[in-house]
Parts: C-alpha cells; structure tokens; sequence
C-alpha cells in the first residue's frame, strides 16, 4: 500500500467502548436492573450512537439512572480490561514501539477508560473521558459537566485542544460521535469489528469491517514504518493485517 498522503501519523486516537473494549461500559452497570429497564438504556446508548438521538439527551438520562458508584466504576474498569477489542493490546504496542503517541477519546466514564488505559500502557494525559463526581462514601453525585464530551461535537474540541505536536492525528472509533471528527483530524476511521453502525460505514472515509483492530496498522502506517514493525518477532503475526488492510477507502 501506498505511504498514507496525510500521513505519517504522530499520534492515534481511539474511541474506548465498541473499539479499544469490546464492551459498552454504561450497558455493563445495568446488569442487575430489571430486564425492561435494562433494554430501555441499551436502546438509548444505541440511538446515541446512531446519531438519531442527541448525546446529551442520553447521558443525563442514562447517568442519573445508573448513577455508579465508586465500586461500580471499578467495576467497568475491569470489565474493560477483561474484554479487549481484537488485536487491540498488539496494536497499541505496536504503535508505542514506532514512537506513536497513543490516546483515548470516550463518551465513557474516566475512572473506567483510565483503567482500561492503564492495562494498554496508555499515558494518563491522552485520555479524554467524563469524570464521575462522588461523594465522600463513594457515592454518585453527579458527572463532569465541563467536559465537552458528553454532548455531540465533543471530541472535535478534544482533537481542537491537543497540543500542536500530536498532529497529524489518525482518529478511530465505531460510533456516530466519533465520526463527527472526521475532516477535523488528518484521517478518520470507522471500525466495526465490534458493532457494524450503519451510517458510519456508509460515511466514514476508511472503513474497517473485519474483526481486528489491528488492520489500523494497515491504513495508518506507511512503508516503511511496516517493515520496522514487522522486523521486530513480537510483531511479526500482524504481517497479514498490514498486507492486506481489510479497509474501504473512498475519495473526500
Ligand atoms: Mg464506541
């Protein structure tokens, strides 16, 4: 494949529920609620990230619903790190070994993400997420309203407010909210090695559509990046990722 015009890409940013984590981590909290309620939420992350509901109307309502605890919020951290997305360790080691930076821009809860990121060796100042605010005994109390990502357009004002050296940034994500980023990043992936949405298959300029989050490599590394990667033994099984890229490119 061709070296990526845009790139080579300084850093890679990741959306974490449905892309790094093969889990939706709000989804996970409502286990214990009764069955109806429990498919009322699921349906509400849906449309959020179908885009035919807006973010926020979601997450106020979701929150104040769920409203995790400390312990819960514990909870989705582990559960996050038990359940990896495809490839996904590999492949942000892959990118740390090429000297790329790697982050985290999620809808998610921080205390959770940051778990997640910790597992991966992601450096706590590229994750992005919505901090839960507790109470002295652990209890919630409310959400990090300042952040902008807990509404729709959030993560363009993330991407907006990295520092100059991280650009050119290759961002990758399943949802809705994450392909708003699209034309405000170097380049936007879709993945949908998790949950196949619709209209970010259709819209996403690069889309993946096989199960590994590895092909990222494919469509975000250049030549000779590849061959550095693939000199190295650990790295060697993600040869067919980075020869055949299991990616749909369209022109802007
Ligand atoms: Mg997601």
């Amino acid at each position: 494949m061709a070296q990526p015009p845009e790139g080579p890409f300084r850093s890679f940013y990741f959306d974490c529920d449905s892309t790094l984590s093969s889990i939706e981590g709000v989804d996970e909290l409502t286990r214990g609620m009764p069955e109806a309620e429990q498919r009322a939420l699921r349906a509400l992350t849906e449309q959020a990230m179908l885009g035919e509901l807006p973010l926020e109307q979601v997450y106020e309502r979701r929150l104040h619903v769920v409203a995790p605890s400390a312990r819960d919020l514990a909870a989705i951290g582990r559960r996050y790190v038990e359940h990896p997305s495809r490839d996904a360790v590999a492949t942000v080691a892959a990118l740390q070994f090429l000297g790329k930076r790697v982050g985290i821009v999620s809808g998610g809860l921080r205390q959770g993400v940051a778990a997640l990121a910790e597992f991966l060796g992601i450096d706590d100042s590229c994750v992005h997420a919505v901090q839960v605010l507790l109470d002295a005994d652990g209890r919630y109390r409310d959400f990090d309203r300042s952040s902008p990502l807990w509404r729709n357009g959030g993560k363009i004002e993330v991407m907006r407010r990295l520092p100059p050296d991280h650009h050119p940034v290759l961002f990758v994500g399943d949802g809705v909210t994450d392909l708003e980023v699209q034309g405000h990043v170097a380049r936007f992936v879709g993945f949908g090695g998790v949950e196949r949405r619709p209209p970010v298959a259709a819209r996403a300029e690069v889309y993946l559509e096989g199960p590994s989050l590895a092909a990222v490599l494919g469509v975000g590394l250049c030549d000779d990046e590849k061959t550095r990667l693939l000199a190295e033994p650990r790295f060697a099984f993600l040869r067919p990722m980075l020869e055949q890229p299991q990616a749909e490119r369209r022109p802007r």
